[in-house]
């Protein structure tokens, strides 16, 4: 069975964004308006509002209020038969009621935002020569105001939108509609993500987030997991030696290093580094780290890395690139550590 999604909002509250998205989804599109401009078309009229609210009004007065439900039926069902439908621009309350007898599973997507945001929307709109159907026409303040009157007022549109399966708050950005519109065609479907169980290496990384978190200092609270055949032998994060002060009660510890182009930059001393502490942990326990893998935020500083190779680590696996880490990477390379990198994005700090 196909589904059949009906969008209802007020105009100019982001509809055909909606629309467009379950179109990309590869559904089937109509305008339930599309009759009104067809008319217009053929009789050669000005589209603008007040001939579309003369031909709307004419509709109704000869198939009543639920009109355009009723000349959309055989189309919809036509559709149907060649997969997922979606109809754009749901009006009346009568019409909510005909197409739910119709059909039971319709689900009605409402897409709200405040008519101050609409107004400014419509108002803004620029009208596109090669839009053949008129989907997005300009319309003045006053023309805007008065199209929701009547649509409140003589189609009881608040009725559909009361009654929506599904509320699509139209008032950040497009990308956000865009991302929201795609959860509920996922519900809707029943194809939510599917749940994507982690790699080992991801597995371990998410653990050595876990254990940065208790980092005693906020210039990078790293961390660090040591794993060997898939077994934590010992965790580190980033803090003062053990019975000393910490820098989140007593300030850093700040010593500039002048580096051989002149450059300076600025460390915190008062910490051991993660992969320290960690391998002092292991070593501390009588564990040997020989051939394990170590998994860090970032790329470890040329210290550390002295460190991580002389225990006999193989591969360090990290989250991010660190600015300073040239050293480390010639250092691993020629001692035969293995270097990960997963996210080749670089971990930043103030004032460093
Ligand atoms: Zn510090
Ligand atoms: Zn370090």
């Amino acid at each position: 069975m196909n589904n059949f999604i009906a969008i209802v909002g007020m105009c100019g509250s982001g509809k055909s964004v909606v629309a467009d998205e379950l179109v990309k989804r590869g559904y089937h599109f109509f305008r339930f308006g599309q009759i009104t401009l067809d008319i217009i078309k053929q009789q050669n009229l000005e589209p603008n509002e007040e001939n579309q609210k003369k031909i709307r009004e004419a509709i109704r007065q000869q198939h009543g209020m639920g009109g355009f439900a009723t000349l959309n039926l055989p189309k919809i069902e036509e559709l149907l038969q060649m997969g997922n439908v979606v109809g754009d621009g749901l009006y009346s309350w009568d019409e909510y009621k005909i197409l739910k007898q119709k059909f039971p599973d319709m689900n009605v997507i409402a897409v709200y935002s405040p008519p101050k945001v609409r107004y400014e929307r419509l108002s803004k709109r620029q009208p596109d020569k090669n839009d053949q159907n008129l989907r997005n026409h300009h319309f003045s303040i006053e023309e805007a105001k008065s199209r929701d009157l009547s649509e409140i007022e003589n189609s009881d549109k608040g009725g559909p939108i009361a009654m929506a399966d599904y509320l699509l708050n139209n008032t950040s950005s497009i990308e956000e509609i865009k991302k929201e519109t795609n959860q509920v065609i996922d519900n809707i479907e029943g194809t939510e993500k599917e749940f994507k169980r982690p790699t080992w290496d991801e597995y371990f990384l998410n653990i050595m987030k876990q254990v940065a978190k208790r980092g005693t200092c906020d210039r990078g609270r790293t961390g660090c997991v040591i794993v060997k055949d898939k077994r934590i032998l010992a965790t580190g994060y980033v803090g003062s030696p053990k019975g000393l002060p910490h820098c989140d009660e007593v300030g850093h510890q700040i010593k500039k290093t002048v580096h051989e182009n002149g450059e300076v930059s600025q460390h915190c001393v008062r910490t051991a580094h993660s992969e320290m502490n960690a391998i002092c942990n292991a070593a501390r326990h009588g564990i040997a780290v020989e051939d394990a893998t170590m998994y860090t935020k970032f790329e470890p500083c040329s210290v550390c890395a002295k460190s991580i190779i002389n225990s006999g680590i193989k591969r360090v696996v990290c989250d991010k690139m660190y600015h300073a880490a040239k050293d480390t990477r010639e250092m691993f390379m020629q001692a035969g550590v293995e270097l990960v990198v997963l996210n080749k994005e670089l971990e930043k700090y103030e004032n460093q």
